[in-house]
This record gives structure tokens, sequence and C-alpha cells, in this order.
């Protein structure tokens, strides 16, 4: 789709079952569920979270930008996994060649947002481009540098990373913003273009259903009470709002808006 004149695409990389709702989230009871999985069946599986796993590619004004690179090669990640690796091909059908990204934006270093910052060798997968991360989420990373992904997708990249440590514009109409909690130095990209916009959640909200229960914890956000305010201060922009609302967990593009139909807050994909 387009946002004014700034194009924004899924680029589809992997599709698996997470871990049981249960587990994801302790606090909520399973019946609360209920009403998601019928909002939302393509998120679940019996009692599984079924999770797909997008990046986008934006292109503002010449400038090529690929937001987060996925689970990456199959066997990195230890998950059920339905589909993997998907997201070279992915970008072959946009007709766009890996030497054509000019800057990847990372909004944070877990392991679903990075498997492509390198091939299997760890050797650069996208060798023009400038590597844009929050300097708070390398620092973590760091701290974690036996686990495999961190060995393979953050470390070879140390030295190329350019860091940055709040607001910043990555491509004309393309500015990332703090958005904490997920994980340290999470972060989120407003798209601003002739009148139109876009947000692009990252992990603000896993789940679509933290859209409407902000307060809900995730067992994977580093800071759930932060994570939770980060949300509460972000809805009031989102729902009912002219605004595009992205994330790469949501059903079929991930790309839709946030509305209130028939009482509850909702996010409903555009086709
Ligand atoms: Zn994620």
């Amino acid at each position: 789709m387009v946002v004014g004149s700034i194009e924004l695409l899924p680029v589809p990389d992997a599709v698996g079952l997470l871990a049981e709702y249960g587990e994801a989230f302790p606090d909520v009871p399973a019946e609360a569920w209920e009403p998601y999985r019928a909002l939302y069946p393509e998120l679940f599986a019996g009692e599984s979270w079924h999770l797909p796993c997008k990046c986008y590619l934006v292109r503002a004004a010449g400038v090529t930008v690929l937001v987060d690179t996925g689970v990456g090669p199959s066997g990195l990640w230890d998950w059920t996994a339905e589909r993997e690796g998907e997201l070279p091909d992915a970008l072959r059908t946009l007709g766009v060649d890996r030497d054509e990204i000019d800057v990847v934006f990372l909004t944070h270093l877990h392991i679903d947002h990075v498997g492509w910052n390198t091939d299997l060798e760890g050797s650069v997968f996208f060798p023009r481009a400038r590597y844009v991360v929050h300097g708070d989420s390398v620092e973590f990373a760091s701290s974690q540098a036996e686990r495999p992904h961190v060995r393979r997708c953050v470390a070879p990249l140390l030295d190329r990373f350019e860091q940055v440590d709040g607001e910043v514009e990555i491509a004309p109409g393309v500015t990332a913003f703090a958005a904490p909690g997920h994980y340290p130095g999470h972060m989120a990209l407003r798209v601003a273009s002739e009148g139109a916009n876009a947000v692009l959640l990252a992990d603000v909200a896993v789940h679509p259903a933290l859209l409407e229960e902000p307060d809900w914890v995730y067992v994977s956000d580093s800071d759930p009470a932060q994570s939770a305010e980060t949300r509460r201060s972000l809805l009031p922009e989102l729902v009912d709002r002219d605004v595009v609302v992205a994330c790469g967990h949501y059903p079929g593009s991930g790309i839709g808006r946030v509305l209130t139909r028939d009482g509850r807050v909702v996010w409903e994909e555009v086709r």
C-alpha cells in the first residue's frame, strides 16, 4: 500500500507456533482469549499462539528501508516452525535485490527480528545497508553474547551498527521513536507523507488483543509496566484515527487500522 507517496509493503519471513497462550500470558485466563480467537483466527492453533513474523519494506524518496530481518534461515530458533526462511524470496517477489536495501532498521534485537542480518555463516546479508538500531538494544544483546542469535546475527555487526538513542529520521518522512518496554531500546516508526500517516508498532503490542487490553502482561516484555505505559500513551494516536497501523505479528499483511466496533477496540486489515 502507499502512505502518501511512501510505499509500505509486507515481507513475510516465517510462521510457527510460539507458545501456548497460557505460557505467554500467564495472568490472562483462557476464557478471556475467546473473543480474540473469533476476531483473529489466524493467530490461534488450539491453545497455541500461531505467530506470523513479517518484516516491512518502506520506500521513501528513493531510500529503501527494511524494517527488521525476521527469523532468518531455518534452524536458528528453537520454535515450532511451519514456514521459515522466506524473506529472500519475498524480497525477490517484490523485485528487490538485497543490494538495493539502503537501510536495515532494527526495532530491537529479539531472535525473530534479526535473523537475516547475516547469512548462516554470519556474513552481512545486506551488503550496502546502514544497520540502524538503538544503542540500549545493542548493549543488552551484547550482555547475552553466548546466545546463538546474538553470536550469529548481532556480534558480526557490532562495528557496523549505527547506534541511535531516540527520535531519528531514517528516510524522508520515516521517523523512528523510542517505544520502551518490550526490550531495552525498543523503537517503533512513524511514516508521514502528504497528510497520510502510518505507525509501525514493532512489538509495542505483539498481539492485537493488547490494543484493547494494554495492561495484559506478556512474559517476553523486559519491562511489562513500561510496555503497558507505552501502549496506553500511543493508543489515542491509533484508535479511530486516520492512521495505518502495522505489526509483523498481526494477521494477513499486518497492515490495518484500529477501530472501535460494537464497543470493542479491534485491529482490521486494510485490503
Ligand atoms: Zn517479535
